[in-house]
């Protein structure tokens, strides 16, 4: 009997065991699920992998899996799987704004990683590449520009020495008169001699004598040749639209790079972007009005006026935070194409004042081509073709933004040229 009792209560306390080890395996089977359920979501695609590698592996049997290989390589999945690419529906809201790009997204990652990723593939690649290769490109045309483009006539940079350097002087002229035949056995004091008056020509002459002597006669070899020097115009409207060109190329670039790290830094780099859009459209106007309207100050300071105004009003209205959402994609395109659409009239009017000048019908040749790139341009970025098509298949490469992106570069590329089509013709026109 005795043995009887100590039996059951052996086996009430084995099955006591048992339940309890059940309970345990429960709770952590509940725990496994809720992390792959966590990972799931955050992790987004799981079949088909992406350009990073491995997003699919892991936890498919998460339950099984768990109590098989335990806690550790729980850890390795998380770490391994921390800053892979996700899919739209696991955006944060903040990064929501294209869904028929549905794969390969970038959130919610620290500074370092997103640093690096502009060698990583990811959606945002190519919109990163083109438009970093596009100010590159603008670098080396504004280097070379500078260098290259003679500047302003500045007579004034014929330098006197308090001390006559005579073999300096004669290079300094010599170089200064292209348009005078070279001189090789020129010799500057005997010429001074013969052509100053008696004075100065004296034996004793002194340095002074010579020195005014020299004034003199750089003076009169300016007056002589200043006719048949062509006047180059100022440059600066031209440097500012390369300017414009290059900090909107950079700050876009810049913009795709970083903005998916956090909302905040995402309301930043968004801003850097219009701003850069709205000087790129606001300094593309400086040549051409400038140039076209150089001897009407009156009618180049007003277009001028108006639409640097125009600029910053556009950079102010993007300060609003709801200028960024997905619904002010019209909005946006239509402020921007609006900017963009108001040069029409300085073009037209330029027409107006110069139309028979085959220098001004080839810079509206130039300026229709550039019309034509930035429209396109707009309208695949509101429109989101190609991708809206095929969702999903212009992930990588071949959305709307990147094709936005090479037309942006076409169309400053264009403009460009228009440009130097502007110098051209007024520094051989002048005001005349
Ligand atoms: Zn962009």
């Amino acid at each position: 009997m005795r043995l009887e009792r100590s039996t059951i209560k052996q086996s009430r306390k084995k099955e006591e065991r048992e339940r309890e080890r059940e309970r345990e395996r429960e709770r952590e089977r509940e725990e496994g699920g809720r992390t792959g359920a966590r990972e799931l979501s955050s992790m987004g695609e799981r079949d088909d992998g992406d350009c990073n590698g491995n997003v699919g592996d892991g936890n498919d049997d998460g339950h099984t899996s768990l109590t098989r290989s335990g806690r550790a390589r729980q850890l390795w999945h998380k770490v391994k799987n921390k800053y892979n690419l996700v899919e739209y529906h696991a955006l944060p809201a903040y990064l929501r704004d294209n869904e028929y790009i549905l794969r390969h997204y970038r959130a919610d990652w620290p500074l370092k990683q997103t640093l690096y990723s502009i060698f990583t593939i990811h959606n945002e690649t190519l919109n990163i590449w083109t438009h970093l290769a596009g100010f590159v490109l603008f670098l080396i045309i504004t280097i070379y520009t500078f260098l290259h483009l003679p500047r302003v006539a500045e007579l004034s940079h014929l330098y006197i020495p308090n001390v006559p350097d005579f073999h300096k002087l004669q290079s300094e002229l010599i170089s200064s008169l292209p348009s005078l035949p070279s001189l090789p056995h020129w010799h500057l004091p005997e010429a001074i001699s013969n052509c100053l008056p008696g004075a100065v020509t004296i034996v004793n002459r002194t340095e002074r004598c010579l020195l005014v002597g020299l004034r003199s006669m750089k003076e009169d070899a300016a007056n002589l040749v200043a006719p048949f020097l062509p006047r180059p115009t100022t440059r600066w409207p031209f440097f500012i639209f390369l300017g414009g060109a290059m900090f909107c190329l950079l700050s876009s670039s810049t913009c795709h790079l970083l903005y998916c790290h956090s909302k905040r830094m995402a309301y930043i780099m968004l801003r850097v972007d219009y701003a850069g859009i709205a000087s790129l459209i606001a300094a593309s106007f400086y040549p051409p009005v400038y140039y076209s309207f150089m001897c009407s100050p009156l009618l180049r300071n007003l277009y001028l006026t108006a639409i640097t105004t125009m600029g910053i009003a556009t950079v102010l209205v993007s300060l609003f935070p709801v200028f960024e959402t997905p619904q002010f994609r019209h909005v946006r395109a239509a402020l921007f194409s609006g900017m963009g659409i108001s040069g029409i009239a300085p073009i037209l009017h330029k027409l107006i004042l110069h139309g028979d000048e085959p220098a001004v019908l080839e810079t509206t040749g130039y300026e229709v081509a550039m019309g034509v790139f930035y429209g396109l341009g707009a309208l695949v970025y509101a429109t989101r073709i190609p991708e809206r098509w095929k969702p999903g298949k212009f992930d990588i490469a071949g959305h709307s933004h990147q094709l936005f992106h090479v037309l942006v570069v076409a169309g400053a590329y264009t403009h460009y040229q228009a440009g130097l089509v502007y110098l051209k013709w007024r520094d051989s026109k002048g005001c005349s």
